[in-house]
């Protein structure tokens, strides 16, 4: 009989579902726990929703750097590898994992971390599903009050040219910066639009980010959600396209800042 492990139900290629088997739904093992404030050491069942983790840590000023949707389960992300809004700055959500809970094929439960099964250890950082359940994580959380947060859309070039110039202003830019692009078509336009989010714990320190930005850049106010302020308009003078391409900024920027799992936070 088909078996399958199921935490947030978010995956991808539908592994944590079957037809007329038997599916072991982890939701309901959830808790988040600091285990040393100071350490920032904490300890997150499978079952929980990266939301959930990022509210829970947030009193604390902590975070674990996981994926860009909090709906998303801990089990299936932390065994895989979890890319994410914080990933430039504080790394892969597998970096930080300091010893799992694994119940294996024989039904033993298992502590692993890097001294004790350290084999089983490597390997449920970023081949989980293959090596047993894992009931809990225990995760170094980053230490992180406040993230700056910016939305915007821009017209791109159909040569490609504003996707190279964009990837390679943010192959130099400070690691406090992680972005998503999506590139999409709008009539006969290519549009890209770009989620930047930037892990400084203060506006001075974004700020800086913000004014290495492309000085050949434009800020254009036109758009439906335009930017309401100049001060709101300088985040999106970033995109470095703009000026060089000849390609128009076309929408929104809205930047603000957040406190991670308070605020409002990037959703799909
Ligand atoms: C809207 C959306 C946004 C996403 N964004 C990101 C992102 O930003 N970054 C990123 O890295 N990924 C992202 N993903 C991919 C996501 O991280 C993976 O699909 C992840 O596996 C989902 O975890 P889950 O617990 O919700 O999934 P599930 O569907 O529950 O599980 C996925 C796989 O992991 C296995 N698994 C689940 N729990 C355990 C466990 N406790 N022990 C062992 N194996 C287990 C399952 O058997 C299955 O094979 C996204 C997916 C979606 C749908």
């Amino acid at each position: 009989m088909p078996i399958a492990v199921r935490s947030g139900g978010h995956g991808l290629s539908g592994a944590s579902s079957n037809n007329g088997g038997v599916v072991i739904d982890l939701s309901m093992l959830n808790r988040v726990q600091v285990l040393d404030e100071r350490a920032g050491l904490v300890r997150v069942e499978a079952g929980a929703r990266w939301a959930n983790v990022a509210k829970a840590l947030a009193p604390y000023g902590l975070v674990v750097s996981s994926g860009d949707y909090g709906g998303v389960g801990v089990g299936g992300l932390a065994t895989g590898g979890g890319v994410g809004w914080l990933v430039r700055a504080h790394g892969l959500t597998i970096d930080r994992v300091r010893a799992v809970e694994v119940v294996l094929a024989d039904g033993t439960l298992v502590r692993a971390d890097a001294e004790h099964e350290p084999e089983l250890f490597w390997l449920v950082r970023g081949a989980g599903a293959g090596a047993g359940i894992v009931l809990a994580f225990e995760i170094e959380a980053a230490e992180q009050r406040n993230v700056g947060v910016a939305r915007l859309v821009v017209e791109a070039h159909p040569d490609g040219r504003t996707i190279r110039e964009w990837t390679s202003y943010l192959a130099r830019a400070p690691r406090e910066l992680s972005a998503a692009a999506v590139v999409f078509a709008e009539g006969r336009s290519v549009l890209m639009s770009v989620t930047a989010v930037v892990a400084a714990e203060s506006l001075r320190r974004a700020g800086q980010w913000w004014n290495r930005c492309s000085p050949s850049a434009r800020c254009s106010n036109t758009g439906p959600t335009c930017c309401p302020t100049r001060r709101w308009c300088r985040p999106r003078t970033c995109i470095p396209t703009s000026g060089s391409s000849g390609a128009r900024p076309r929408t929104a920027c809205s930047p603000r800042w957040t406190t991670p799992g308070r605020g409002p936070s990037p959703e799909r």
